[in-house]
């Protein structure tokens, strides 16, 4: 991971987002307000427009840079709580992390996000997917087990009732639809772990 090749990280990313931006919309209008894919589409767009920039940085300088970005433009609740978790991670992260410093970090920055958003994991947010994704590097999972991991921690979010952000006021009508941010986590996870498992 010494040799990471930041700007194509981002690139991915945002393009995953770009790709799936109707999706989250869907996703958020059922059971919020329709404006999660618009949001995460713009946060990474302002993100990819200084891919360059960011990733001639430090590793730990360009994680807190895309946070303070994405905590900038992406806006909603979301936007706060993904720009903490790039934010921490930035903060715990070394220049060139190997598997037990990437692992500490992710955990230091999920407890992040749970402070800021006054949340833990079963409330049907982010955090759903956050937390099993930090138990599968703890376990030593597999980049593609990892993603699989994420993308069933999302579909876990269906059957749950929220208990935070704006689908929580809909009390029960929220059951029965996946949380929008636990959606574009386990999407974002998956690009990240395939991508760097596809670079040299
Ligand atoms: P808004 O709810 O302001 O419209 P978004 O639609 O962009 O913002 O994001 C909604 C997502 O944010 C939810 O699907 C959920 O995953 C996440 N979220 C909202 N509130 C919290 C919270 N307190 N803790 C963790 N995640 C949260
Ligand atoms: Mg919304």
């Amino acid at each position: 991971m010494a040799a990471l090749n930041l700007a194509g990280l981002i690139t991915a990313a945002a393009d995953a987002i770009a790709a799936h931006a109707e999706e989250l919309t869907a996703l958020d209008q059922a059971i919020g307000d329709g404006d999660h894919g618009l949001n995460m589409k713009r946060g990474f767009e302002a993100v990819r427009a200084e891919a360059e920039a960011f990733s001639a940085k430090p590793l730990p300088d360009a994680l807190k840079a895309i946070g303070t970005k994405l905590v900038m433009t992406v806006g909603g609740a979301s936007g706060p709580l993904l720009g903490t978790l790039f934010l921490a991670l930035g903060k715990e992260i070394s220049a060139a992390p190997d598997r037990a410093n990437l692992t500490r970090a992710f955990g230091k920055a999920f407890e992040a996000v749970a402070a800021r958003g006054k949340s833990q994991v079963g409330q049907k947010t982010m955090l759903d997917v956050l937390q099993p994704v930090h138990d599968a590097l703890l376990q030593g999972k597999t980049a593609p087990a990892i993603a699989d991991i994420a993308d069933a921690a999302a579909e876990v979010t269906i059957p749950m009732k929220a208990q935070r952000g704006r689908a929580s006021f809909l009390g029960d009508r929220s059951i029965g639809h996946m949380d929008a941010g636990a959606r574009s986590t386990a999407l974002l996870v998956r690009t990240i772990v395939e991508t760097l498992e596809g670079q040299p």
